[in-house]
């Protein structure tokens, strides 16, 4: 559509225009009920309709097995760092309530300022020890400061501490602010160290999810008790949690308390939000209705295989054009490393940041100036970025390195 520019922001980030174009009809009317989807009661039928096909669309696409409920809340990635600890800690309370709580220990990954988040909250919220499995900084090759890298876990180099029996293991597949993710292919050195974990059928696996949901499958997702991302990334407006939990990890969080448990606030259990589909209190009604319009949209056009593809492609493209740049762009982390979802670099020079962008900003490209703590320049290649819109990238960039070599 006329006016639109190509938005490799961070998140919140583009959405299929056609999908938006869907949607507006649906704020007016959904449903043919006469009343738009911002307005409709979330008790009505019509709403039930289109909570139970978002659902069923997240259990088709990604193959979630029976043993794991799908839920649905607010709060983001953020609130589920909370989340996370207080149920999980409650579900360690109730099955060991003899152990103090500096025996009760969570075991986190650390690769980037995420996971770095997660970890610090979980100290703050306190009822157990945080055990840091391995911090990537240890690994980087620069300053021993950076996130740049997935640490090792091959035969004779294992960089992580894993607990024999944590309350929970966290992780972050993907880390937005740092542009480094889990290799995929799981034979890479690169990916989850899934073969490293304590032995035992119903480990408290953790996976923060949030910027790389439906961009690709979830390796081992049957063996995860938690996956979580908000919907802002890849599959619609900011406002929607979704949250893929394990039976077993929806416990009696008020049974847990009476034994010594931190209390949980209500809609932070995870047996409140299954006890009531998801509809305990007012949920975000149309985030839900974006969200389940941009999945049958994947459906249609192939599934998650589709994006799997289409992904790998744009991010190798991407990546190659750093590499051809002779050194005007300079990639930011580890090559086994680099994330699909986003991708970082800094351009050489004095200024050449801003100038990079500028001339990005005039051809209506937007959005790709690094986090703030981080600098230099992020592109997001999430679902709604198609490989013509990256190419479209390249091919500035290539412009870009002729001026710069003059
Ligand atoms: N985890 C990751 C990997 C993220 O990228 C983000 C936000 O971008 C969060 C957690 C926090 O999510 P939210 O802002 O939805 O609370």
């Amino acid at each position: 559509m006329e006016g639109r520019s190509i938005n490799f922001g961070a998140g919140p980030s583009a959405l299929p225009e056609d999908v938006l174009q869907e949607a507006a009809k649906g704020l007016l009317n959904f449903e043919g009920t006469g009343i738009g989807i911002a307005e409709i009661s979330h008790r009505s039928k019509e709403f039930g309709a289109c909570l139970s096909k978002l659902e069923s669309h997240i259990r088709t696409l990604l193959d979630v097995p029976q043993t794991h409920s799908i839920l649905f809340t607010q709060g983001g990635g953020s609130a589920q760092f909370s989340a996370i600890v207080l149920n999980l800690l409650a579900r360690h309370r109730l099955l060991h309530p003899e152990l103090k709580d500096e025996e009760r220990v969570m075991d986190y990954v650390i690769t980037g300022s995420w996971s770095q988040k997660a970890a610090a909250e979980a100290r703050r919220l306190g009822g157990g020890k945080v055990n840091v499995v391995v911090d990537s900084r240890e690994f980087s090759t620069k300053d021993k400061k950076s996130f740049d890298n997935i640490p090792p876990h091959g035969d004779n180099n294992n960089a992580y501490k894993f607990s024999p029996d944590p309350a929970l293991i966290f992780y972050c597949e993907n880390e937005t602010v740092d542009g480094v993710q889990f290799a995929h292919d799981q034979a890479s050195p690169a990916s989850f160290p899934f073969h490293r974990l304590p032995q035992s059928a119903l480990l408290p696996l953790v996976g923060d999810h949030s910027s790389s949901f439906m961009s690709r499958s979830i390796p081992h997702l049957a063996d995860h008790a938690v996956i979580y991302a908000g919907a802002q990334k890849n599959i619609g407006p900011a406002g929607l949690t979704i949250i893929i939990v394990r039976q077993d990890c929806i416990v009696d969080v008020d049974a847990a308390a009476k034994l010594g448990a931190s209390p949980v606030p209500i809609t932070m259990s995870y047996k409140t939000l299954a006890d009531h589909g998801s509809l305990y209190n007012t949920p975000s009604t149309l985030a839900i209705y974006v969200a389940g319009l941009v999945l049958q949209r994947m459906k249609n056009m192939g599934g998650l295989e589709y994006y799997e593809n289409v992904n790998r492609a744009k991010q190798a493209k991407l990546y190659n054009a750093i590499e051809e740049s002779e050194g005007i762009l300079r990639r930011k982390v580890r090559e086994d490393a680099g994330s699909w979802m986003n991708v970082v670099f800094d351009v050489a020079g004095d200024g050449a940041d801003t100038r990079f962008i500028a001339g990005a900003d005039k051809l209506g490209m937007k959005a790709m100036k690094g986090h703030r703590s981080a600098g230099g320049i992020r592109v997001s290649l999430y679902n709604a970025i198609s490989e013509k819109e990256t190419d479209q990238l390249i091919e500035y960039i290539k412009e870009f390195v002729r001026q710069e070599k003059g």
